[in-house]
């Protein structure tokens, strides 16, 4: 692991400690990726406490002294969860329980999936010295970006109408009048006529779904996909001005999604950021469903 002292360039204030725990260690974690607080910011008699964060990823360490390299989709789960963490970082909230990621279900995941529009971003930048070889330094080939992108988005028409099928489904379950339901096939049936467009295959979702009823995303699943249509749409304006980091708008992006914690109605905060409401094209565009403007 390797800890991090943050600082705020512009008033060379401690931000706080970033916790880098990128590795697996045999017997000692869990599988898959988090972000956890140690410490999470408040403001008491006048004084704000500072974040303590982890990020946590299993990836097997290189052994031969040579440098651990990860594949795109790693780098994009470090960017995730990272953007969780800086939610925490920057949070301004007073309390603890609306600070950093203490926000509403389906604003949960919009800093987090928006940090990793930057992985591809910064890959193609020959500025950046992310994509590079290794050994030799030679950035990748933007062609070569194109077709990856072209392979991330393999099969994505199909993959988004599953998110969107688990979302209706979800809030089905929860909106619907018990006595119009008259067995789970039938409402599965009929959550699949306007969510997959394809009849209903193999067996039922609804009886293994553990987030229908659990782990907080009641009638709340919805926001993983909704997350990543503001995500989306939030990086294409970010990307409007041909800079990687557009700092005037990232600027206010700050202010009104990281800093703000669960403080106001994510929507209000929204068309403040952006002048509108969430347009899905963005993401319709960015998983090739959709041609460029
Ligand atoms: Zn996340």
């Amino acid at each position: 692991m390797r800890v991090y002292e943050i600082f705020n360039k512009a008033s060379n204030s401690f931000v706080g400690l970033f916790y880098a725990n990128y590795f697996a260690r045999p017997g000692a974690k869990q599988g898959g990726a988090w972000m956890d607080e140690i410490q999470t910011r408040f403001v008491r008699d006048g004084n704000a406490s500072t974040p303590a964060i982890t990020n946590d990823c299993n990836y097997k360490k290189n052994g031969n002294g040579e440098p651990t390299l990860l594949t795109i989709d790693q780098v994009e789960t470090i960017n995730h969860e990272f953007g969780h963490g800086v939610h925490g970082f920057l949070s301004k909230a007073r309390y603890q329980g609306l600070a950093g990621t203490r926000v509403k279900r389906d604003w949960v995941e919009l800093p987090s999936q928006l940090q990793e529009g930057w992985v591809m971003a910064n890959a193609k930048d020959p500025n950046s010295d992310l994509g590079r070889h290794y050994k030799t330094g030679e950035k990748i080939s933007p062609a070569l970006l194109d077709r990856i992108a072209e392979m991330q988005n393999f099969d994505s028409g199909i993959a988004g109408l599953r998110q969107t099928f688990f979302g209706m489904l979800d809030m089905k379950w929860h909106t619907a009048d018990p006595a119009t339901i008259a067995s789970v096939e039938s409402l599965e049936d009929s959550v699949c006529a306007v969510a997959t467009l394809l009849p209903r295959e193999g067996g039922l979702m609804s009886t293994r779904f553990g987030h229908l009823f659990g782990g907080g995303y009641a009638a709340g699943y919805y926001g993983y996909k909704w997350a990543d249509v503001m995500a989306a749409d939030v990086f294409a304006k970010s990307q409007e001005n041909g800079h990687v980091y557009d700092k005037p708008f990232l600027k206010r992006v700050r202010e009104s999604i990281y800093e703000t914690g669960g403080t106001r109605d994510p929507a209000e905060l929204y068309r403040e950021l952006m002048g509108r409401d969430p347009d899905p094209d963005a993401l319709f565009r960015r998983e090739g469903l959709k041609p460029a403007p």
